[in-house]
């Protein structure tokens, strides 16, 4: 089984949320017949360093897809189509709230889920397509305290 794993980059997280959300790919990488994870190779880290050096650490195989370009339409878009592709399930891990050192653009809501109650993620947009491909795709949030929540 090939697990896609994607979700927020680095400047999200807080130490606290990001080794929470290492602990939880853990444990998605050690269920039973996993074999590998696929993920995007984000330039930002976060997510997509996780998913690899959790899987590399316990010697799962790790597919990565990079964008060709840093574009939605030509890059971000067609990249996650792939992941999509090549994931018997993906999964996204997103994080309830922004920390308050975030500078980035900030969302009222994540409008691939159409809900308000996590941050924005483009990998909620590749859960969608895993589950139009007739796969599994599931939405993880994390809260600030570190637990861990499944929203789709
Ligand atoms: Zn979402």
């Amino acid at each position: 089984v090939r697990i896609g794993i994607v979700g927020s980059e680095q400047a999200k997280f807080t130490p606290l949320t990001e080794r929470a959300a290492r602990a939880f790919i853990r444990r998605l990488l050690t269920r039973p017949g996993v074999s590998a994870v696929v993920s995007g190779a984000c330039h930002l880290g976060g997510v997509d360093s996780y998913a690899r050096e959790e899987g590399e650490a316990i010697g799962r195989a790790v597919f990565e897809f990079a964008p060709a370009v840093r574009s939605w339409s030509d890059g971000y878009k067609p990249r996650n189509a792939k992941i999509a592709s090549a994931s018997d399930h993906v999964v996204c891990i997103t994080v309830r709230e922004l920390p308050a050192s975030y500078e980035g653009m900030r969302f009222p809501l994540c409008y691939h889920c159409k809900v308000a109650t996590h941050v924005k993620s483009g990998g909620c947009w590749t859960v969608n397509e895993a589950i139009r491909l007739g796969k599994g795709g599931y939405v993880y949030v994390i809260e600030p305290d570190g637990r861990v929540v499944r929203e789709r």
